[in-house]
């Protein structure tokens, strides 16, 4: 294409609508959390693993996993990251923190939000609990936040 060429554009937008399902594991996951508070996983036959989300298939050795078991509202933190800045998407007012949390009695980490304002006191190894919201929607956000009982 030349230079001299005359360029046309044309504005728009495309609208790309689309449901995602969460599959049975999840399903029972997300709808425990918001009938009755509590936080599901399953077990492994083979190997004993606890996840949290559940799963279908143990990742370590492929087996089948069908054994639903209640664990903890409470966790220890492992890692987390400090968000500072806002965006329209943030689900909660800066500062906050992600956290990879241990829940008692799993054997695997669930990732979620810490809502403490002040970073300083976030620090790895120390105990949190789940808030869950009050009226649920059916979605990992029904577990609202953690805080940290420490
Ligand atoms: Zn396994």
């Amino acid at each position: 294409m030349s230079d001299d060429m005359e360029k046309k554009v044309f504005k728009g937008r495309i609208k790309v609508p689309y449901k995602h399902t969460a599959g049975a594991y999840v399903e029972k996951f997300i709808t425990d959390i918001g009938k009755s508070n509590k936080i599901v996983g399953d077990k492994c036959p083979n190997c004993g693993l606890i996840y949290v989300p559940p799963k279908m298939i143990c990742f370590k050795c492929f087996e089948k996993m069908e054994e639903w078991v209640e664990v903890g509202n409470k966790g220890t933190v492992k890692g987390f990251t400090v968000i500072t800045h806002s965006t329209p998407v943030m689900p909660l007012e800066p500062p906050f923190a992600y956290a990879l949390i241990t829940l008692d009695g799993s054997t695997t980490d669930i990732i979620h939000l810490i809502k403490e304002t002040d970073p300083k006191k976030l620090k790895e190894g120390m105990r949190v609990e789940a808030v869950f919201k009050e009226k649920p929607r059916k979605r990992i956000t029904d577990i609202e936040y953690f805080k940290i009982i420490d």
